[in-house]
């Protein structure tokens, strides 16, 4: 749990003005991975890990931006913000800030102070909570509300256009739009979602290898130039598939031989996590665990040996859960090339679980896993004086 009083002090203490403070969660995404740029499913939940977003208004016309966890302070003139990122941590409060603008939202000279417990890069979606807290902190100084699905999209613009991160809309939707014990199935092209409950008996459980590899930048961007090639084979023979959410396996049982074997085993994973996604999300409501567990095991096989993006510690992660008694289904989550797995685990079995894969991975790779016991949550809201 942050400490909100303290963010709350370090701002009255360097600002000399009490702030308002907003938090928005990081979030686990339970099932389809890559499919949220191909238009189509995912199904994450808000966690409770979060981002504080502590702010008050300035008169001197400058935007002064903190953050605690980076122990740093950066200063501009609102007049003369930058135009571009600078790879440094501050670019997501200013892309959200050339967002607001860009829409014709006005903020006013302000102070703001973030702080964190989302494990950063860890793909537990720090930047989306530090965007999500920031826009809402935003607009409390402009009046003006906008809708939480428009929010998600404007924070999106921010991390794609101004910081040069091509995601989905998954992170920064499920942190405007979370719901407390539930999932919530994302239709990323309409932006329709569902909320389906986690039975209280049911405990998520995190599990971080504490590996990022190197070439994940570089194998993300051949993913999805792979994507984008198995989707244009199936356009020219189906017009209206204009993304993979518009391909079903029986157009890949037609055509995909056209494709290189790689571009084939992209593409199969996207149509096939889809279905699997929206099987998961029914198989949650009906509260058949079974199906989804399974589901969740297939589809990491999926990511492992179509889309080639898990990797040794994430698999050796998965293949001991799979393995532990009380455990529903286990699968890597996130991005990809290392992060975390997430375990959907009977809350009855969760202590044993949590120390015997801590054990076994360490036993298996020599590295101690950070391994967290979470809660759906929901999503951005105000702090209460
Ligand atoms: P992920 O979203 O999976 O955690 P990203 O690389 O997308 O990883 O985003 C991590 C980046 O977000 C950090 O390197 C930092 O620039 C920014 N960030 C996250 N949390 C904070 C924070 N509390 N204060 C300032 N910047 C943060
Ligand atoms: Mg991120």
């Amino acid at each position: 749990m942050l400490d909100v009083n303290g963010t709350r002090e370090a701002h009255l203490q360097a600002f000399q003005q009490a702030p308002a403070l907003f938090s928005a969660p990081g979030r686990v995404n339970i099932i389809g991975e890559h499919t949220d740029y191909a238009e189509g499913f995912v199904m994450p939940a808000a966690i409770d890990f979060e981002t504080i977003a502590a702010i008050s208004p300035r008169t001197d016309g400058q935007v002064v931006i903190a953050s605690q966890n980076f122990n740093e302070t950066v200063t501009h003139s609102l007049q003369q913000l930058p135009e571009k990122a600078r790879h440094h941590w501050s670019d997501y409060p200013l892309g959200v800030l050339w967002a607001l603008r860009e829409k014709g939202i006005d903020v006013p000279a302000f102070s703001l102070t973030l702080k964190g417990d989302v494990p950063l890069g860890a793909g537990l979606s720090s930047s989306a909570s530090v965007e999500v807290a920031t826009i809402s902190a935003l607009l409390s100084l402009t009046g003006k509300e906008i809708p939480l699905p428009e929010m998600a999209q404007l924070c999106r613009r921010a991390e794609n256009v101004y910081v040069g991160a091509s995601t989905g809309i998954m992170d920064q939707f499920i942190a405007c739009c979370g719901k407390e014990n539930h999932a919530l199935l994302l239709d990323c092209r309409s932006l329709d979602y569902k909320l389906a409950p986690i039975p209280a008996n049911i405990a998520i459980v995190i599990s971080n290898t504490m590996v990022k590899h190197s070439h994940a930048g570089g194998e993300y961007n051949t993913r999805r130039a792979e994507v984008e090639e198995g989707t244009r084979i199936l356009h020219a023979h189906r017009p209206e598939i204009k993304f993979l959410r518009d391909a079903t396996v029986d157009d890949l049982a037609k055509w995909g031989s056209e494709m290189p074997p790689d571009v084939l085993k992209r593409t199969r994973h996207v149509i096939t996590e889809d279905d699997r996604t929206v099987a998961a999300a029914a198989a949650l409501e009906a509260g058949d665990l079974k199906t989804l567990g399974r589901l969740m095991y297939e589809a990491h096989a999926s990511y492992r040996d179509d889309f080639e993006g898990s990797c040794p510690e994430a698999d050796i992660l998965v293949d001991l859960a799979s393995k532990e008694a009380g455990v529903i289904g286990a699968r890597l989550t996130g991005g990809g090339f290392g992060g975390c797995t997430v375990n959907l685990v009977e809350e009855a079995h969760a202590t044993t679980f949590i120390e015997n894969l801590r054990k076994g991975y360490h036993a298996a790779t020599g590295i101690s896993a950070d391994i967290y016991r979470c809660h759906a949550s929901d999503g951005v809201h105000r702090i209460a004086e």
